[in-house]
């Protein structure tokens, strides 16, 4: 039987950061070199926070530039990607009975496209993505993500992207390499201690950190990610963190490969 395909958590961080060569963006290229070559990708992305569950169907999705207030360089980045239909379905077989609409208004949102296009620059492997169910607690997430595990095996490389840190509050915008604040350190050591030794439960119930956690997900939106790729972990893999750093002293760009 093949190796599974790894499923990795990325930290997307600004959009910003995709623009330039960084050690973020040096280290995605990386992982895309690296890992076996995917037959497609399915994205979880924070980006895509609403009421249900949906995946994309569209043949070829848009490329979403889903924020304001950026330079126009930004907005005029394409990532042009094919869809799956056909993993989109087998995406929807594999979640039910859970009900899981066919969505072809969405595309690709920049928590996809942002990493995507240095993991794949080429844009040759389709896409697809899954929305995340802002109505669900986490262990939910984690659930979904069990029940997708067959899909590495069939060469599918899953993608959750979001942040295990991300506060925008506290953000520092003029200083992307400020020394990261206390509590985010603190939660995002207890959450690699948590990965690191298999505490799957301990992650899905982060909010027992406190205040660590209060500050360093102050909305679930980019945590629930990484619940899915933690799912995703078949018994006896071992986990690890191909990308590490803080942006702007609140923003984690702490990527988890599992596989
Ligand atoms: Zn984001």
């Amino acid at each position: 039987m093949n190796t599974p395909m790894p499923a990795i958590f990325i930290g997307h961080g600004s959009p910003m950061v995709t623009l330039s060569r960084n050690i973020y963006t040096e280290a995605w290229a990386e992982i895309g070199r690296t890992i076996p070559h995917p037959k497609a990708v399915l994205a979880v992305s924070a980006h895509w926070y609403i009421s249900g569950s949906a995946v994309t169907t569209a043949a070829s999705p848009r490329t979403i530039h889903d924020f304001g207030g950026f330079p126009k360089e930004l907005h005029e980045v394409q990532y042009p990607a094919k869809g799956s239909p056909e993993l989109a379905e087998q995406v929807k077989k594999r979640l039910s009975p859970l009900s899981v609409e066919r969505d072809d208004s969405w595309g690709l949102d920049h928590g996809t496209w942002t990493v995507l296009r240095h993991l794949f620059p080429m844009a040759d492997i389709p896409v697809i993505q899954l929305s995340i169910d802002r109505t669900k607690p986490p262990s939910f997430h984690y659930e979904l993500g069990r029940r997708l595990t067959s899909l590495r095996d069939e060469g599918i490389l899953v993608i959750g992207s979001g942040n295990i840190v991300h506060n925008l509050r506290a953000y520092l915008w003029e200083n992307s390499s400020a020394q990261p604040f206390d509590w985010a350190v603190r939660f995002e050591s207890r959450m690699r201690e948590f990965m690191r030794t298999g505490e799957d439960a301990s992650v899905i119930a982060y909010e027992a950190l406190g205040e660590d956690a209060l500050l360093s997900v102050p909305t679930p939106d980019h945590f629930l990610p990484l619940l899915y790729v933690l799912g995703l972990r078949k018994e006896g893999e071992q986990v690890s963190f191909p990308v590490e750093g803080f942006d702007g002293g609140s923003m984690s760009m702490l990527a988890v490969q599992v596989g």
